[in-house]
């Protein structure tokens, strides 16, 4: 089908963030806070998820749409039974160039080799604090810090390499810990990211004065180890690189607050009941799962995916105004990040 789609403001479409579970085995505060996400709270019924034989057959006609990267992620990805057959499955597809993973990392000590087995092509962890006792607090469920240290470590042995480690900041909480995360980290092959809190959802009670700028994070760490800017690998990169002028590797920081990059966001969403979102902070979704149960064929699919993508026009970041802040939006552990 249509090689060339394009969006209202002449994106492709490339990415496909996969969402295979909304459950959590953490309670970030930032993420799925607990007053919400409690014991009274409603996730989705396994019948309800799309199943490992419906989502690669839709990725499979993303890929005729144009995707060629799909990155796997949650809620916490690992917690869906045997995650390592759908990695086999759509790393059987001609069209996915690019296979990749984010995880809390509490179970990875246990699948990074299976994963690596069935064609994974690269895992993010996401760590935002090697102070155990902060880490605790912000995972909210008093996960120790040396277990996700260990499931970084299995990754490596299973031979990923590079791993990146996502670290969401928010002032007063860990920034104290950035220049301790870059040191732990030079001369390995873990590349740190340091991200910018959102205001992603409405649960979890953003505030511009939690932010940390990608400015003040860099600073931070260039007073210790003094930094260079490397070019980004592709176009639209989010991560802005950085590399120690000592050689003893790279940093990242994705400014999504106070540097949007809407402009070459070519990324789709799908949560894992099979709602399609165009952005992060959408509101509004379209029910793929539906199409797919109820027989639609291959190509209905695809003009279906088509449609949306041409019709979307989603720039939230670079307009973050008081009009687009009102309203209720999905929350990040359903769509994954
Ligand atoms: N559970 C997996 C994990 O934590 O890696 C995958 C899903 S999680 C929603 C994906 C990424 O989103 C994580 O790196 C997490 O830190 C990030 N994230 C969640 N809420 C965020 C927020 N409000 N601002 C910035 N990043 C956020
Ligand atoms: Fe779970 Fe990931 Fe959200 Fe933390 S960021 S609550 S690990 S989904
Ligand atoms: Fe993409 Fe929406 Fe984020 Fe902009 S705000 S980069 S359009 S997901």
């Amino acid at each position: 089908m249509t090689p060339h789609l394009k969006d209202q403001l002449g994106r492709p479409l490339r990415d496909l963030r996969l969402s295979v579970t909304d459950r959590c085995n953490f309670r970030c505060t930032y993420c799925m806070p607990r007053d919400v996400f409690d014991r009274e709270f409603e996730f989705l019924d396994s019948g309800e998820l799309l199943s490992f034989e419906e989502i690669t057959r839709i990725v499979g006609i993303m890929t005729s749409l144009g995707v060629r990267k799909v990155r796997i992620t949650g809620g916490e990805p690992l917690l869906r039974r045997e995650l390592e057959k759908l990695v086999a499955m759509l790393f059987a597809l001609p069209g996915v160039e690019d296979l990749t993973l984010t995880t809390n990392a509490s179970l990875l000590a246990r699948k990074a080799g299976l994963l690596k087995e069935a064609g994974l092509s690269r895992v993010t962890v996401s760590l935002d604090s090697l102070d155990d006792e902060v880490f605790r607090r912000m995972n909210d469920t008093g996960f120790p810090v040396a277990r996700v240290l260990t499931g970084i470590e299995a990754a490596i042995d299973a031979g990923f390499d590079p791993i990146k480690v996502n670290v969401v900041v928010r002032r007063g909480l860990n920034d104290h810990g950035i220049v301790d995360m870059a040191r732990r980290f030079r001369g390995t092959c873990v590349i740190p990211r340091f991200i910018e809190y959102m205001d992603v959802g409405s649960t979890n009670g953003w505030r511009l004065d939690d932010v940390v700028p990608a400015g003040a994070i860099l600073s931070r760490i260039d007073a210790e180890f003094p930094l260079e800017p490397i070019e980004s690998r592709y176009h639209g990169e989010v991560a802005r690189r950085y590399r120690y002028r000592d050689g003893a590797g790279e940093i990242g920081v994705i400014a999504s607050v106070t540097r949007p990059f809407c402009g070459t966001c070519t990324r789709l969403r799908i949560s894992s009941d099979g709602r399609l979102f165009t952005c992060l902070f959408g509101s509004r979704s379209e029910d793929l799962r539906e199409r797919v149960r109820s027989g639609g064929g291959d190509e209905d699919i695809a003009r279906f995916i088509a449609g949306m993508w041409g019709r979307r026009e989603d720039r939230y970041s670079e307009l973050r105004s008081g009009e687009t802040q009102s309203g209720s939006r999905v929350e990040m552990s359903q769509i994954g990040g």
